[in-house]
């Protein structure tokens, strides 16, 4: 244990006051071998503090990394993390609730490129969720970037998982990995449009009525219903998919009760006309995620469509840990984010 190195003091209320800020000082302190205290944990959301995803990733990261834990328990505000060395390993982590297994993974797996072996990741619980990136996101847009970056890893969706009933699981496996810087500011040609919905107990008219939206909003868009095991539901989630050269871009919706089938699939329509439109590489969403991978590479550069809370606060965790400095300039319709070694 590195009790010598001081204790990164965090303000889980800055900026966005959620989840992520928790998440990615884990990962972090994982990663640099920092002991952190965080207060104020998710101080902005309507139940703040710790629920069950964020109990499971702070169980996953002590259980790699070998790490001692204070102030781990349903709705604390605040915790402590000193981790020790991460192992690789076979490891299984289950939520029990529908709180997310993307979030839980994406914040182990960096951790465990930084292992002494390789591992397997299995988590279950919620894989589409609201609020947070479907199993379906990290798979075809987050992880396809990783691996250009140098990571060894491949992520199984193994079973959905819908908010609220969760039981869902996926499965990583990973390897030590050297990470190299990536440049990512033009999203290249369009290679394929694709429209995904996806239903299970959900009536098969729900998703048909949301691929008519997207097929007047995209004209030669391949569209596909795919029908789960009513086991695996109730759930609906509609994904739309553009793979370019660069980069391959996902926006999800999911059905809600009370919210027509038209509404869900207009607010992905406009999501992916918004980022289509600034010409950016990354969309909001994979922008937040990006900065941390690229932070632990020493550098990188991406163009995306929006400056969220989300982007802004993940920068100012990851600069206390790590001896990088954030740019994000307005670049043509959107914004270049940089990050840079400080020396
Ligand atoms: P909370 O603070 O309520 O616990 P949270 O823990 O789920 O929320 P947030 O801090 O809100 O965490 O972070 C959510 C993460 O999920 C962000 O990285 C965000 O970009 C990502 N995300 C949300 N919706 C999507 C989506 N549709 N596609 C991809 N990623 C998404």
């Amino acid at each position: 244990m590195k009790m010598a190195i001081d204790t990164i003091q965090i303000d889980g209320a800055q900026g966005e006051g959620g989840g992520q800020i928790l998440r990615s000082a884990l990962t972090l302190s994982m990663i640099t071998g920092t002991p952190f205290r965080i207060e104020g944990i998710r101080a902005k959301r309507r139940k703040p503090g710790l629920l069950r995803q964020h109990l499971t990733a702070i169980e996953a990261a002590a259980t790699i990394s070998g790490a001692r834990v204070e102030g781990a328990a349903p709705a604390s505000q605040s915790l402590v993390l000193m981790p020790g060395a991460i192992r690789g390993g076979d490891y299984r982590f289950a939520i029990g609730t529908a709180g997310s297994c993307t979030l839980v993974l994406q914040t182990v797996l960096p951790a465990l490129w930084f292992a002494d072996a390789p591992s397997t990741l299995t988590v279950s619980g919620g894989t589409h969720n609201p609020a947070a990136p479907p199993a379906d996101f990290l798979i075809r847009a987050w992880l396809p970037l990783m691996r250009r970056m140098g990571a060894v890893a491949e992520l199984e969706l193994l079973r959905h998982g819908f908010y609220p009933a969760g039981g869902g699981e996926v499965r990583a496996r990973v390897a030590p990995s050297r990470l190299v810087p990536l440049e990512l500011c033009q999203r290249g040609e369009l290679r394929a449009m694709r429209a995904q919905a996806i239903v299970a107990a959900v009536p098969g008219n729900v998703a048909r009525r949301e691929l008519e939206v997207v097929a007047r909003g995209f004209s030669g868009i391949d569209t596909e219903i795919r029908e789960l095991p009513q086991r695996e539901g109730p759930g609906n989630a509609l994904l739309l998919e553009f793979e370019q050269q660069q980069v391959t871009e996902l926006f999800t919706g999911f059905g809600q009760r009370g919210v027509s089938a038209e509404t869900v699939a207009d607010r992905v329509v406009n999501a992916a006309r918004a980022w289509l439109a600034s010409g950016a590489a990354a969309g909001e969403h994979l922008a937040d995620q990006l900065v941390l991978p690229l932070a632990l590479a020493g550098g990188g550069r991406f163009t995306t469509c929006a400056q969220s809370s989300h982007l802004a606060t993940n920068v100012a965790v990851i600069e206390r840990f790590l001896p990088v400095t954030a740019l994000i300039e307005p670049a043509g319709a959107g914004w270049e984010v940089s990050i840079a070694n400080r020396d």
